[in-house]
């Protein structure tokens, strides 16, 4: 079975959200609408930090992290007053890996990779990374655009803000689009949003003593070093169109206050990081730290002999969200949108797409306006997106899922990965907070009456927080 397809996201961005106010004067930077309290922004930020700290090698080198720490405070003193945030917390670190990248997260935690520093030309072009970072977080880009999306649950976003950061490489995750529209939401912004960011962090610049234009000039480093892990950066903020012209523009509009012209500093971090051993790639230093869980960053199908079921139950708490029991020799996949506990060789990818084989997968879905077989249609129609020889060959069943009033049904399907036949239990609940619970019960046709019993008695075991 593969994971669904995702059906797009409706995201309508009514609000005009850059206004010139006049052609000479710098532009008013108007933060988007957001419906969530500013402590979400920093509860959820301080959770990912915490997690991203275990699982990125951060680099312990008073130079280069005083270096970069300075930086980011003259960057910090310089937010105008009317944009700024009593509760947010500030943090920059230095992440030592060699890509191109960078990322703040909601609330103030921010992470600068080695390899952006050792890529800029000028201390001015690190500058403007982190100034657009910065920006994003100030304006509060990621519950923004969360308020759009869907409601969520703060250990919920973490996890996956998490699974988008160690994915193998940043935003492998998250770039196969997200149901929640959480992992996309934190950490790749809209057009609309990037270009806040480039205007804010230029006015940002020009206040703390930098030019500008070298933020322009940094996208250009960015664009040109695409071989190593540049694009990364560039995908999670997509140039809106005109990049380097507007922000040139609105140079013009800015007085760079009390320019800083000393590149002493600059030019000592970068020959020390030099003599220092060549950072490894992201995905070299991720590979062996320890998780508890699983991304699925799998690239091979799934393949090898399958260990039924243990009699023996596991339960596991995903985040704020629910907790479920499943046999002890399943592991936990944790993707952003959903997860799965599979067995070892039940699990795998095919063309970019998660596969399982035998196991089971949960997830939710936004439902507000439908009946919940109305929902489940829907979930069905997704999956048939991905799974050409789907078919239903009976109704709905009523039943108490995760204590609620549910529905299952049952699915029959050719994995066209595999070449099996399989079967496939739905079980689907309406939530309160408005969203769909599916669970999907998986296993070969000739496998399923012994594996329809665990289904039950894992769906049994589910407790659900709404
Ligand atoms: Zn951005």
């Amino acid at each position: 079975m593969k994971a669904r397809l995702f059906p797009l996201q409706c995201q309508t961005i009514a609000a005009l959200l850059v206004s010139a106010a006049l052609a000479t004067a710098q532009t008013r930077i108007v933060p988007p609408d957001n419906n969530y309290p500013v402590s979400d922004d920093v509860q959820l930020g301080r959770k990912a930090a915490a997690e991203a700290r275990q699982q990125l090698p951060i680099l312990r080198d008073d130079l280069v992290n005083s270096y970069v720490e300075n930086l980011g405070r003259r960057l910090v003193a310089a937010i105008p007053q009317e944009l700024q945030h009593r509760e947010f917390t500030y943090t920059f670190e230095v992440v030592n890996v060699r890509e191109i990248n960078a990322f703040a997260l909601p609330g103030g935690p921010m992470f600068v990779n080695r390899g952006m520093v050792e890529a800029a030309n000028t201390e001015g072009e690190v500058a403007g990374v982190m100034a657009h970072e910065l920006s994003h977080v100030i304006l509060r880009h990621g519950t923004a655009q969360a308020s759009k999306a869907t409601k969520y649950q703060v250990g919920q976003v973490a996890g996956a803000i998490l699974g988008a950061i160690v994915g193998g490489t940043w935003g492998q995750v998250i770039s196969q689009g997200t149901q929640f529209g959480l992992g996309t939401a934190f950490l790749r912004f809209s057009r609309e949003y990037e270009k806040q960011a480039d205007l804010l962090g230029a006015q940002i610049m020009s206040r703390a003593g930098y030019d500008p234009r070298d933020m322009a000039n940094m996208f250009k480093t960015i664009e040109k070093q695409s071989g190593s892990g540049g694009p990364q950066w560039l995908s999670d903020h997509p140039n809106p169109g005109n990049r380097s012209d507007y922000i040139v523009q609105e140079a013009r509009t800015l007085q760079v206050s009390n320019p800083i012209r000393d590149t002493r500093a600059f030019d000592q971090v970068r020959s020390h990081l030099r003599q220092m051993p060549r950072a490894p790639t992201t995905e070299d230093a991720t590979k062996n730290r320890p998780s508890t869980r699983r991304t699925s960053n799998d690239t091979r199908p799934p393949g090898g002999r399958v260990q039924p079921p243990s009699s023996s139950y596991r339960t596991y708490d995903e985040g704020n969200l629910f907790r479920v029991s499943v046999p002890g020799n399943w592991q936990e996949i944790q993707d952003s949108n959903s997860v799965t506990f599979a067995p070892d060789g039940a699990y795998g990818s095919a063309n970019g797409q998660s596969v399982f084989t035998h196991g089971m997968e949960f997830g939710l879905t936004r439902n507000e306006s439908h009946d919940l077989q109305t929902a489940t249609d829907e979930l069905i129609q997704a999956l048939a997106q991905g799974n050409p020889s789907l078919e239903r060959p009976s109704g709905y069943d009523r039943v108490s899922f995760a204590g609620h009033r549910g529905l299952r049904t049952i699915l029959q399907n050719r994995n066209d990965v595999t070449g099996r036949d399989e079967t496939i239990a739905v079980f689907s609940t309406q939530l309160r907070n408005g969203n769909m619970l599916y669970a999907l019960g998986v296993a070969p046709r000739d496998e399923f009456s012994s594996y329809r019993n665990v289904f039950d008695r894992v769906v049994g075991s589910l407790q659900v927080n709404d």
